[in-house]
């Protein structure tokens, strides 16, 4: 197996741990590989994993390498590369506003700062199921077939993406925006950006999108950003 691969997720535990975006035992975070998904263990300290820590398991959730148990949220890891083909990385961190938010049930619009809308969309609360059940599995596939960040209720946030950069990216933005939202409420309350200029912003970025796909050598098609939920 790939131990390029295993670094970059350690690395990620760590600088989710050095941004404050995850605890030392919260969170989990996988890669797909074609058939393979390499995936954070249980038990150990997300902010100290070694790349020798990394598992790596197949799409019933068999360990095919490494020692000790893979995360508990498997299931949930499985089926959303089972339902998005084209994402090839998950984050799962209790960043602690966003966190907040999902224990207010506060879901976020995607009409409320430009960035946020370009690179995380809307991000709904999916109902609270306890943690690494198949019905928390069951909500996050439903939700995630429409998104690319999710709050668990009263636990924490996935974010996705094409890569470990992209999905870590949105993390960020997510945390920051909801950090945006406490400000602005603070202020009087959410100004939002007006539809018309919200459905022109979605034209732009899909613009965007299409010239930097055809920028691309691999020909890999990217989703547009857009929710549709
Ligand atoms: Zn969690």
């Amino acid at each position: 197996m790939k131990r390029n691969i295993k670094e970059d997720i350690a690395a990620i535990g760590k600088r989710l741990y050095e941004h404050r975006l995850n605890g030392g035992y919260g969170g989990n975070f996988s890669v797909r590989d074609e058939d393979y998904i390499y995936i954070t263990p249980s038990g150990v300290p997300k902010d100290t994993l070694d790349y020798s820590d990394i598992l790596v398991i197949d799409f019933k959730g068999t360990v095919v390498e490494g020692q000790g148990r893979p995360s508990s949220e498997i299931l949930f890891h499985i089926v959303i590369y089972k339902t998005r083909s084209e994402i090839n990385a998950i984050i799962h961190a209790h960043p602690p506003v966003a966190t907040g938010f999902s224990i207010a049930h506060v879901e976020i619009d995607d009409n409320i700062h430009e960035e946020s809308t370009v690179v995380i969309g809307r991000v709904p609360v999916i109902p609270y199921e306890v943690t690494s059940s198949k019905e928390l599995a069951v909500n996050v596939q439903e939700a995630i077939i429409n998104h690319n960040a999710l709050l668990l209720s009263n636990h924490g946030a996935i974010t996705i993406g094409e890569d470990l950069e992209k999905a870590y990216r949105r993390m960020e933005e997510l945390e920051n925006l909801c950090k945006m939202i406490i400000t602005a409420n603070s202020l009087g309350g959410i100004q939002p950006i007006p539809s018309d200029k919200l459905e022109k912003l979605y034209d732009t970025i899909r613009n965007r999108e299409v010239i930097r796909n055809n920028s691309r050598t691999d020909k890999k098609r990217m989703k547009p950003l857009k929710s549709n939920g």
